[in-house]
């Protein structure tokens, strides 16, 4: 575990087993030292243990990064379920998730993820309350990841292209599920040409029906020309093969982990590509899940999510003062703040 190249002083890691429920799971506690950790928990049916080791480890960091950037009370957290969401979630399974929840104290606080719904954590809080608050459900159709993204390219937007709207502007979003399909909608209100695949070919043809999006293969994606390119699917999909194909001047989106390796934020800086790090472009929800907390209307909870694009536009600013690129500033930020709070 610890030399593992994703363990990042993690404080705890937790592997569970629950023969009768049909339980396999890690939770990955990254730091508590702003607060309990937030995070999802991801269904997924793995490969194998050590694949699921390495997503919980860099998920985990990830959400400690998204809390502390936005200036949280919370730390990161995540768990992964070894399955097949469609075919081994059972009640009995999220119930004893629960339980290992609960037997945690309120250290980590569970929400849902990829293969989790509102409704898996409504049936967990049978046996725990540590869960992603229960009036969520009502505002899932706010859309708060999304609108988050937007925020943050509106304000890179501003900062690159000297502009306030996206009028004539070409924008690829990869991936139309719960983040890529609303950021859609927002892009197309201020006036973006849309670029867009799915690996759902009815997805796609709904984002081109709705807002005159150009569907392109999945594949095709990354030779798009495009200003913006917004990857909101899958994580790692910056790396050696795909940066050399961009055209866009601009990479932000919702994805978590979109760099496969750290080394290829230098990568896209070598081709003059501004990186806007994917944990604070997508903080949208832990920022709600705060929000909550103190009123959770929905005119509340977007003027809350609103704060991404006002630190994005901080970062840029402080980027371009000290000539870093903004992963280094952000990650400064986080670790100045952690080390403080220890
Ligand atoms: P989702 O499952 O609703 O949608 C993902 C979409 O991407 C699906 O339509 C899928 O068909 C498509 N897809 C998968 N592989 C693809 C590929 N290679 N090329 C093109 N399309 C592909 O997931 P989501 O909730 O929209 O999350 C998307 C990303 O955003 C994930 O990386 C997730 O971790 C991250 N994220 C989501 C949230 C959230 O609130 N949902 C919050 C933070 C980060």
């Amino acid at each position: 575990m610890f030399s593992h190249p994703d363990y990042d002083g993690h404080e705890r890691v937790v592997y569970l087993r629950d023969a009768r429920a049909g339980l396999s799971a890690i939770i990955a506690l990254h730091s508590t030292a702003l607060g309990p950790a937030f995070g999802g928990c991801r269904m997924w049916p793995y490969r194998d243990d050590g694949q699921a080791l390495a997503d919980v480890l860099r998920l985990s960091r990830g959400m400690t990064y998204k809390a502390a950037i936005c200036e949280l009370p919370f730390g990161g957290g995540k768990s992964v379920i070894l399955g097949d969401s469609r075919r081994d979630k059972t009640p009995e399974l999220l119930r004893a998730m629960g339980r290992a929840v609960e037997s945690l104290g309120g250290r980590y606080i569970i929400a849902d993820d990829v293969g989790t719904t509102l409704d898996d954590l409504a049936v967990m809080r049978q046996e725990t309350s540590h869960t992603a608050a229960a009036t969520a459900a009502a505002k899932a159709p706010l859309a708060v990841t999304a609108y988050g993204v937007f925020c943050a390219l509106r304000a890179a937007t501003r900062h690159y292209f000297g502009r306030d709207d996206f009028e004539g502007l070409r924008v690829a979003v990869q991936g139309l599920g719960n983040v890529g399909m609303p950021l859609c909608r927002y892009l197309h209100g201020k006036g973006a040409r849309l670029v867009v695949c799915d690996m759902d070919p009815a997805r796609a043809r709904q984002a081109s029906e709705s807002f005159g999006a150009q569907a392109v293969p999945v594949e095709a994606i990354y030779d798009a020309e495009v200003d913006i390119f917004a990857p909101s699917a899958l994580g790692g999909i910056l790396n050696d093969h795909t940066i050399g194909r961009l055209k866009a001047r601009l990479v932000c989106g919702g994805a978590n982990n979109q760099l496969e390796h750290s080394r290829h934020d230098a990568a896209l800086a070598r081709r003059d590509i501004a990186y806007v790090p994917d944990y604070l472009a997508n903080a949208g929800g832990v920022i709600d899940f705060h929000q909550e907390a103190i009123d959770d209307r929905p005119e509340a909870v977007m003027a809350s999510v609103e704060r991404i694009g006002r630190i994005t536009a901080d970062v840029l600013d402080r980027a371009k003062r000290d000539g870093a690129r903004p992963l280094a500033v952000c990650d400064a930020i986080v670790r100045q703040r952690l080390s403080a709070a220890r």
